[in-house]
């Protein structure tokens, strides 16, 4: 059931017929665990809180510098210094009071995550480095929980969904096998904005579809933005029957 300020908050989302009532009430059962409050973290956090996603977990561990400010919109110049989980939970109850916020300002060990990935119903891997994309989905096929991926350097996006709770999913590892190939980041390479804030809006675009039972058309699918030309390419991930992380799943 949705209270009466609910109704007003979501009257456009109750007008669609994908989501209406039940659908909005699914929203406001689900718990999302976002891990990375960067570029990519800022809009689809936002985007998750002002949807009325009932419970959002925030991770992350970094404090605000100047430099962060040219993409990571949901925070301030007079924020520096301050730890961007700290600043988002205000930013979000600000946003919405209606829902709940807890924020893990640690960088969580590959125990805290698995615990908090079961009572998770979906994540988001908005972190910047290839280690924490492969311990996040390692700890996803463990747990069967699913695992909506976003990466974005220079002018190119990258956007993927895996959805663990299906044995026939492939996973992060089947893509990227080798921990250690790219070491390239927004750090040493530079990355732009809107760019970085077109993947993170999508990553909360397609974890809204997936809480309402909407298909999703990027499933075992590597989709890469071009940001100069706006166009979109779009691979086919297959399940490595070897994978060291999925394989014995299959
Ligand atoms: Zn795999």
């Amino acid at each position: 059931m949705l209270t009466d300020p609910e109704i007003l908050r979501y009257s456009r989302h109750l007008l669609l017929e994908d989501v209406g009532e039940s659908g909005q009430v699914s929203l406001k059962s689900a718990k999302v665990l976002i891990v990375g409050m960067g570029g990519l973290g800022s809009p689809a956090a936002l985007y998750l809180a002002a949807a009325g996603i009932g419970t959002l977990v925030l991770s992350d561990f970094d404090h605000l510098e100047v430099s962060n400010l040219q993409r990571q919109i949901a925070y301030q110049s007079c924020d520096i210094g301050a730890a961007k989980v700290t600043l988002m939970k205000q930013r979000i109850e600000a946003l919405n009071p209606e829902i709940r916020v807890r924020s893990i300002n640690t960088q969580m060990s590959e125990s805290q995550l698995s615990m908090e990935l079961m009572l998770a119903d979906l994540v988001l891997d908005c972190t910047d480095n290839m280690a924490s994309r492969q311990m996040i989905n390692s700890a996803c096929v463990q747990a069967k929980t699913p695992l909506i991926v976003g990466a974005a350097i220079r002018f190119e996006g990258q956007l993927m969904f895996f959805d663990h709770s299906k044995a026939d999913s492939a996973c992060y590892h089947c893509l990227f096998p080798n921990n250690d190939e790219q070491v390239l980041n927004c750090s040493n390479s530079g990355v732009l904005g809107p760019v970085v804030g077109t993947i993170g809006t999508l990553q909360a675009l397609e974890a809204i579809k997936y809480l309402l039972g909407l298909p999703s058309g990027i499933r075992n699918k590597l989709k890469i933005f071009d940001g100069k030309t706006l166009d979109w390419q779009t691979f086919a991930i297959n399940k490595d029957p070897k994978c060291s992380v999925c394989g014995q799943f299959k």
